[in-house]
């Protein structure tokens, strides 16, 4: 029997923001012939447009969150030494306090993070085993010749599936994937909350397994922790037990678990730049120092300026306010089910950080060859000036052996919300564009190549309409 407290909520919605707004950006609407314009000019491609066209951008919640006045405050006292800047020990001190580990590493983002810490912990032709890695993860696995293995349980692959914890590690896969060879395995890797699954949450319960099962094969676990709050308010949430514990107290309780971990710094923590390795272990720690330093900058810095160690300090516990995750979490919500309401097909349940919709069921006319998400998007970007993100047939490439497309189960547009950033008037806008959209999809066609790169297709390759 499943121990989970667990309802889906169809109807919340009173959300009020816990915080009020300082500083603004102006942001406008260009006409919609130009805006047309603007994506026959970018051959169709979004990451082509240039942001001030956009009216609503939600391309991606990475670096694009608001910084509070206690971070802006904190970008004035940066010490710009080269070593030993006290911004570092104030980001040590929050590490240390957030997340209990010991040791830090900082990195320019999450990437420089993976970076330093494959080159030491994997040898060619070993495996690292995870619930589903995210892209740059699986990247720095692959390059220095390990093997990022998904074992995610099978939920997580079904759009339509309720499951309140669909970021889970199947037990049994990985029980049989270490059992076939313990020695060959770098080292085990759970991402909080499951990106590349929507932003699902993963359970306490889960990774206590996870951790009893490293331990028993001494194996090294480790947490990409990009989302660990959300993470925890999730946890809080849905899991039997942890309704009365506060955040700090469930990140506190993820992290004891933990060899360390890597953290990209733009997610939860709220900065526009910045990541970390933490780690209990010395001796691990100083394998990993002198890459740190060819890679990414001295130990005190890491690629980042003082001041953005700083803002990293302070945002790390921002993160965990509660009032905040609440009001994110639920502004997610809000977007998806007033979407799903309207009848537009979403993935269930709806995660953390993203409203994922669910292009071919939207535009069930438009053949996967023919990029439905993707065309999704456009219309979307014409429709109201909005921009969301392919996650489907263009992003997924070519089989490198055969040459032939790749068409991916989930093809589907995501609706990234930055934190701190828009409130419900902006989510309502996006709603009534997407719905709008939906009221005239028969008449929309798809589209095909007009120039294809060979690599990193869905950045640089250019498109046009199908006839
Ligand atoms: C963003 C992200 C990364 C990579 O971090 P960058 O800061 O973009 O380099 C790694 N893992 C997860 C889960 C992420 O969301």
């Amino acid at each position: 029997m499943r121990q989970i407290a667990w309802c889906t909520l169809t109807y919340i919605f009173m959300i009020y923001p816990p915080y009020k707004i300082k500083v603004i950006e102006k942001i406008s609407l260009i006409p919609r012939k130009e805006r047309e314009e603007r994506i026959r000019e970018a051959g169709y491609n979004l990451f082509s447009l240039q942001s001030k066209d956009i009216y609503i951008d939600l391309l991606t919640d990475s670096g694009t969150g608001a910084m509070s006045d206690n971070q802006w405050a904190g970008i004035m006292l940066g010490d710009e030494s080269y070593a030993g800047s006290i911004n570092f020990k104030h980001l040590e001190e929050a590490v240390k306090s957030v997340m209990g580990f010991k040791y830090v590493l900082p990195t320019h983002q999450g990437r420089g993070a993976e970076q330093v810490l494959d080159k030491i912990l994997i040898k060619s032709g070993q495996v690292v085993p995870g619930n589903m890695h995210f892209d740059t993860t699986r990247a720095h696995i692959e390059n220095v010749g390990g093997r990022a293995i998904d074992c995610a349980i099978e939920e997580a692959y079904q759009p339509d599936t309720e499951n309140p914890f669909k970021g889970n590690i199947d037990i049994s896969k990985l029980e049989n994937l270490i059992n076939k060879d313990p020695k060959n395995i770098a080292y085990i890797l759970i991402t909080v909350t499951c990106n590349n699954g929507g932003g699902q949450p993963v359970s306490l319960e889960n990774i206590r397994h996870v951790h009893e099962i490293a331990k028993k094969n001494n194996i090294p676990l480790f947490v990409d922790a990009a989302r660990y709050a959300e993470n925890a308010f999730f946890i809080k949430e849905r899991e039997v037990g942890y309704k009365n514990k506060s955040i700090p107290e469930i990140v506190k309780e993820m992290m004891s678990y933990m060899d360390g971990c890597t953290v990209s710094a733009k997610k939860d923590a709220i900065t526009n730049i910045g990541g970390f390795i933490a780690l209990n272990d010395k001796k691990l720690y100083n394998k990993l120092a002198p890459k740190n330093v060819l890679f990414e900058g001295f130990i005190t810095y890491g690629g980042m300026a003082g001041r953005d160690m700083e803002a990293l300090a302070r945002g790390l516990f921002e993160g965990t306010d509660e009032d905040y995750l609440r009001y994110r979490i639920d502004q997610v919500r809000y977007l998806g089910e007033k979407l799903s309401n309207a009848g537009i097909p979403i993935m269930k349940p709806i995660g953390g950080h993203a409203v994922f919709i669910n292009g071919r069921a939207f535009l069930p006319h438009v053949k996967q060859e023919n990029f439905s998400s993707q065309t999704l998007c456009v219309e979307c970007y014409i429709e109201g000036g909005i921009r969301g993100v392919e996650v489907g047939t263009i992003l997924a490439g070519r089989n490198q052996k055969t040459g032939e497309n790749i068409y991916p189960k989930l093809d589907l547009m995501r609706l990234a919300i930055p934190r701190r950033v828009y409130c419900r008037e902006h989510l309502d806008y996006v709603c009534e564009t997407v719905i709008n959209v939906y009221k005239r999809r028969e008449k929309i066609k798809g589209f095909e190549f007009d120039f294809e790169s060979p690599t990193l297709r869905h950045f640089l390759s250019t498109f046009k309409k199908v006839k």
